[in-house]
């Protein structure tokens, strides 16, 4: 699906109330604060700026934000989980706006982290912004892919398989997908107008992944941790132009 100038400018505006839930929860995220009310953080932020949550209700999901600490990846429910110095913790946040999709997500270490945890994070964000480089117009989407496998796996990660990104738009959740690992062939050819949501999930130790009884979130099958990093950019004639930066 290929949008024009005025479904860009929408979706750009969404980003930008996306990039506004980033800054506050993570101006909130210390030790002894609860994932609950980090979502009541976004909340405000969405009631503020007039944006609807894509979040909550999506198949029941009861908020507004995904949050997920240590060896959760992704999909993680804020409540009563009250961070610690040395967590890490994935902030997962999404905004509509006249009608159009915004979505993007980031790791932050809590307090003091380990040195494995700190590489994890930067490595993570590293292959998100590798991905989104190649995001040109006549390029590959699973380039994408590559990308971000490329840097995670020459850093000793993995990436997970699983779980992937997506095209956005007046969806959260619009085909293509975007794999985060080379999936064996080239994918879509890339045109301008295209918007995607990419957003590695990289482990520390294996890629294999669980589900918790609550059937939302996932955690690393060795209980090791993961990172997740994710932004919304569309492919213009003058390159990737990504929409949740501050
Ligand atoms: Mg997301
Ligand atoms: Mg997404």
């Amino acid at each position: 699906m290929r949008r024009n100038d005025e479904e860009l400018a929408k979706m750009r505006k969404a980003g930008k109330v996306v990039a506004e839930m980033h800054e506050e929860t993570r101006a909130a995220a210390k030790p002894g604060v609860t994932t609950a009310e980090l979502d009541a953080v976004a909340r405000a932020v969405l009631d503020r700026r007039g944006a609807r949550s894509n979040f909550l209700g999506y198949h029941d999901f009861p908020a507004v934000i995904c949050t997920s600490p240590n060896s959760m990846i992704v999909h993680g429910i804020p409540g009563a989980y009250r961070l610690e110095e040395g967590d890490i913790l994935s902030i997962d946040c999404g905004a509509i706006i006249e009608g159009y999709h915004g979505d993007a997500a980031f790791t932050m270490g809590i307090g003091n982290i380990s040195a494995e945890a700190a590489k994890l994070i930067e490595v993570t964000e590293r292959s998100l912004w590798a991905g989104i480089e190649q995001l040109k117009k006549g390029n590959a989407l699973h380039e994408v892919g590559r990308a971000v496998q490329n840097v995670a796996e020459a850093n000793g990660f993995s990436v997970v398989r699983e779980y992937v990104g997506h095209a956005i738009g007046t969806a959260m959740h619009e085909q293509p997908q975007v794999p985060n690992y080379w999936p064996g062939n080239r994918g879509p050819t890339l045109k301008t107008g295209m918007v995607f949501a990419v957003e590695p999930m990289v482990n520390a130790g294996s890629p294999e992944t669980e589900m918790l009884d609550d059937g939302w979130s996932v955690v690393t099958a060795d209980g090791r941790l993961s990172a997740h990093f994710e932004h919304t950019i569309a492919v213009t004639a003058d390159g990737p132009e990504v929409f949740t930066l501050a």
